[in-house]
């Protein structure tokens, strides 16, 4: 089916925008070269969109790894709360809560209740006086075996 003669959306180079066009002539079945409606120059047929899907496939990809890479170190904010709730859940009830004091020594896996912060669970013993502690919002650096 011939499509010369019948309108078309086309980048018009003059108008610099999608206009209406007239299809002037076809080359193996593709419009080759169109006439704008508006100013009535005549130009070669751009599909701007399917060129623009053509030449997508490596910047998708890499807008795709980007949208991972972005969603990853979402995530890695954002499931906090669900590290939280999964080791409160998986919290053996014989563990005692200690009482958060900067004075006192932690070690890994120990069980914290902050006055503010709430439960935590120490993640890593960074130094002796410093560690990582995952709260139900985040993880915080907390001072340990500190004399105030
Ligand atoms: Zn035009």
């Amino acid at each position: 089916m011939s499509l010369v003669g019948k309108n078309i959306d086309a980048h018009c180079t003059k108008c610099k925008r999608l206009l209406a066009h007239i299809v002037m002539y076809e080359v193996d079945g593709a419009v080759s070269r169109v006439k704008c409606k508006t100013c009535g120059s005549e130009h070669r047929y751009k599909r701007e969109k399917p060129q623009i899907k053509r030449s997508d496939p490596a910047p998708r990809s890499r807008q795709e790894m980007r949208g991972k890479t972005a969603s990853a170190s979402r995530k890695a904010v954002n499931d906090v709360p669900v590290r939280w709730e999964l080791r409160q859940s998986e919290m053996n009830t014989e563990i005692p809560v200690k009482t958060y004091s900067i004075q006192d020594i932690f070690k890994l896996k120990d069980v914290i209740r902050h006055p503010v912060f709430g439960l935590g669970f120490v993640e890593r013993v960074i130094s002796e006086t410093r560690m990582d502690v995952l709260f139900k919002d985040a993880v915080k650096l907390m001072a340990m075996n500190t004399r105030p």
